[in-house]
């Protein structure tokens, strides 16, 4: 294996994830729904593939999704952007992530990251050759530090990676914080590249773009996807906005990871996308219902929950029950209690700092969540 590489594991999404299916545990881990996405979303990937939209898609997207995206995006911010120049779509956004980063950074750049992060952004800029700078988001509120962060700013920083809401936290970053990471950016000339894609799972505050804000949008890349939205985590259709001197960047290297991305489930794509707001509506409705039943289920059972914002996540400190570290408890939890969370350690460059936390999602159905709440209550 390339050295760049060497020292990334399988994913813990996976590790964990096997770690259930092994032991019949209900898992509340890796971040996928155990239900569907709604049926005039599936049924129009049926038509598309019926139709005959079947081969090589446009590179950056078949038109009416980019379309779709565009008209999402105006919505959402009131940024009206050219489908044609500033639009790319990718393979989930994992893989707009990938060609961002591939596409804007080079070796030797340094890019600032906030811990704990997920886990591709370290792997890929490794990939990338990019130097990892970190910033940690503590406990209780997971606050940015601003002055770290200014200090961390030095004249080969190119850019910063931000995540709201945020994976595995729940935090969401206020108007304040990016007012002020904005006016660092744009003191220091730094780019930034903002994960948004649980941007419609914002419950206790409104979610706010990063390009929104006054002066960002030309050095900003806006990631998104279809898949929390739509609960279709598995038809990886993502994207990346951004002005078209960056999209040339982000476009070079999608034409070389992936070239194209599946055509039919581009056209469904563009059906999702224009959802009535009581879609919308509907979705965030049902998640806070679901997040209810988990979090009181966890302060019942003992935890201590940090208050989750946004995304389908909650994360909970589980020191009081005196086992070593985030990675122990978790295989415990699996093993001896029947139920999976992910360790959070993973996502620190120093994992000392993750070791008290683990992360829930709740993208369950209730029962499932009951269920696994039951079996903490009965023995743990
Ligand atoms: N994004 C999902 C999570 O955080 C899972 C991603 C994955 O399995 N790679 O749980």
């Amino acid at each position: 294996i390339a050295k760049r590489l060497e020292k990334f594991k399988t994913t813990i999404f996976t590790q964990m994830s096997n770690l259930a299916v092994k032991h019949g545990a209900i898992n509340l881990g890796q971040g996928f729904p155990n239900f569907d996405g709604p049926e005039f979303v599936k049924e129009a990937a049926i038509q598309a593939i019926k139709d005959g939209k079947n081969q090589y898609a446009r590179g950056y997207g078949v038109p009416d999704l980019n379309f779709a995206i565009a008209e999402r995006f105006k919505k959402d911010t009131g940024l009206v952007v050219d489908p044609e120049k500033e639009i790319t779509v990718t393979s989930g956004c994992t893989e707009a992530i990938a060609a961002t980063i591939l596409g804007l950074i080079n070796p030797g750049d340094e890019v600032i990251l906030f811990a704990p992060f997920y886990d591709s952004y370290e792997a890929t800029l490794s990939m990338a050759g990019a130097k990892i700078k970190g910033i940690t988001l503590r406990p209780p509120d997971f606050a940015v530090p601003i002055d770290e962060l200014k200090f961390a700013i030095s004249k080969n920083t190119r850019a910063m990676l931000i995540n709201t809401p945020h994976n595995p936290t729940g935090k969401m970053f206020t108007r304040e914080e990016l007012s002020k990471i904005a006016s660092l950016c744009i003191e220091n000339n730094v780019l930034v590249f903002t994960d948004e894609v649980y941007d419609k799972l914002a419950f206790e505050m409104d979610h706010i773009s990063m390009a929104s804000l006054p002066g960002m949008y030309e050095r900003t890349v806006t990631l998104n996807s279809l898949g929390k939205t739509f609960s279709l985590t598995g038809w990886k259709i993502g994207w990346a906005i951004a002005p078209p001197h960056l999209t040339w960047g982000v476009r070079q290297a999608h034409a070389f990871l992936t070239f194209s991305t599946s055509t039919p489930m581009q056209w469904a794509a563009a059906t999702a996308l224009r959802a009535p707001d009581s879609y919308y509506e509907e979705l965030k409705r049902d998640y806070n219902a679901k997040k209810a039943i988990l979090v009181e289920g966890l302060k019942a059972v003992g935890f201590k929950v940090h208050p989750s914002s946004g995304t389908y996540f909650v994360v909970v400190d589980h020191t009081c029950f005196g086992l070593a570290n985030d990675i122990e408890f978790c295989e415990y939890l699996i093993k001896e209690v029947g139920v999976a969370a992910i360790p959070t350690s993973v996502f620190y460059l120093n994992p000392e700092e993750g070791k008290d936390l683990v992360r829930f999602t709740f993208c369950k159905d209730e029962g499932t969540l009951r269920a696994a709440v039951e079996r903490m209550k009965e023995k743990l």
